[in-house]
């Protein structure tokens, strides 16, 4: 196990900051971002997610969600039914009734979005519209916002950025007095927002906020006083929204592995002005726990393969992290988008010479990963059962998504998410 010394030296450029990136436009194979309601309304605990889509849209969140029995679920479908495509039924009477029977029955209610659908950009209804005159007939008790999560427009990750960027118009003015705070941007699991308040804390640092809050009344103030730290790399749109507003964006890694997650903390800490000292003695014990969790997970994942397919836009940190903490080697790191700014300190830590693909040839990219016999493929759910049958060992990206994989005290845990199924396949060959 090589292990990593703090603080980390984080390169300008090099690795791959400048490398050849294929750009492929074709057929995807990828979620839709309504998916990304299954970890918002865990995040956002007095919201509530309608859709407004068909039965297929119903049927995606459920059996990703799984089905709730013991709990009243905090997010539904409104189905958009054959008369209501046809023309017959007024779509937006009809929404007000739902919206209306639900407030009533869920006064807990705080915050609700209209999620938008393809059927719903189908027949245009236009749900900003519907949005404003509901949050008028129902605020001041509950607002209403709205976002699309449709295939049409977007990937399984970036529900999740349209969700937020929604709500950055609502936060309020910063006073022109305000001290500098930081505003950590991406839904992180309760746990790991816990463990990074913690050591903001250790590290003197208690102005700090979380965006997407856990109650939708905790909103930021939002100025030219704010640093922004982004927790997920997908997050482009709720970025430049709050940028917009005067907040200034932190470059750093993201918060994956001993490396990522010093480094990101380390450009918190250089921002607020945390001595060296008051830094290294905040990070020294988690890093000592997770150097020994990776030297175990080191044992089974060092010197195999792996091939990213484009799924949730976390590949390219992904990658770093298993090839710079774990010894993998990686035949290609494919990623729907590349934010070149966003990813500029990832980029320059990925080995060099490493194959970047951004969009998708689904049946370009299946050849490319046949003839490169990986290890170990990530992909989605819909490429994951076929590659298996031909005898790739597969780990869906869905799951790194759903995971808490943040920080020093996650860092093993992530390692096991890809230990797990090649020694899954050791013992089915054995
Ligand atoms: S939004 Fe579109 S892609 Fe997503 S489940 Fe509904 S119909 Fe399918």
């Amino acid at each position: 196990m090589s292990t990593v010394a703090f603080p980390i030296p984080v390169k300008a450029a090099g690795g791959c900051s400048d490398a050849p990136v294929l750009r492929e436009r074709g057929q995807h194979e990828v979620f839709c971002g309504l998916t990304g309601i299954i970890w918002l309304h865990r995040k956002i605990q007095d919201a509530f997610f309608l859709v407004v889509g068909s039965r297929t849209c119903a049927h995606l969140i459920q059996s990703a969600a799984g089905v709730m029995i013991f709990a009243e679920p905090r997010f539904a479908t409104a189905i958009i039914d054959e008369r209501d495509l046809a023309g017959l039924a007024d779509a937006n009477t009809e929404l007000d009734r739902v919206v209306g029977q639900l407030l009533a029955r869920r006064p807990e209610i705080k915050l609700l979005f209209l999620v938008g659908s393809c059927p719903s950009e189908v027949i245009k209804l236009d749900l900003s519209r519907a949005a404003s005159r509901l949050s008028a007939q129902h605020s001041p008790s509950v607002r209403v916002l709205n976002y699309s999560g449709s295939g049409i427009e977007t990937t399984f990750t970036q529900g999740e950025d349209a969700c937020l960027a929604s709500m950055v118009p609502e936060l309020p003015v910063q006073a022109a007095d305000a001290q500098q705070e930081l505003i950590v941007v991406g839904t992180l699991a309760d746990v790991v927002e816990d463990q990074f308040i913690r050591l903001f804390a250790q590290m003197g640092m208690d102005r700090v906020r979380f965006f997407p809050p856990r109650r939708a009344a905790d909103q930021a103030p939002v100025g030219p006083h704010t640093r922004l730290l982004l927790a997920q790399p997908f997050l482009a749109d709720t970025a430049r929204a709050l940028q917009a507003r005067g907040a200034q964006l932190l470059s750093a890694p993201f918060p994956l592995g001993i490396e990522g997650t010093t480094a990101w903390l380390q450009a918190a800490a250089t921002a607020f002005g945390v001595p060296a000292q008051r830094f290294e003695a905040a990070v020294s014990a988690p890093t000592a726990r997770a150097t020994a969790a990776l030297a175990r997970a080191r044992l089974h994942l060092e010197g195999k393969s792996i091939f990213f397919f484009p799924d949730s836009q976390l590949e390219i940190p992904l990658a770093r992290f298993l090839a710079r903490e774990l010894g993998m080697r990686l035949l290609e790191v494919g990623t729907p988008y590349l934010h070149r700014l966003h990813m500029a300190q990832e980029l320059a830590l990925l080995p060099e010479g490493t194959f970047l693909s951004e969009g998708q040839h689904v049946e370009n990219q299946l050849d490319r990963c046949r003839a490169a016999h990986p290890d170990l493929v990530v992909c989605g759910l819909g490429l994951a059962n076929p590659l298996e049958s031909e005898g790739m060992t597969t780990k869906w990206a869905i799951e790194l998504v759903f995971t808490p994989i943040q920080g020093f005290d996650q860092a093993g845990d992530l390692a096991e998410l890809f230990t797990r199924p090649l020694v899954r396949r050791m013992r089915l060959a054995a």
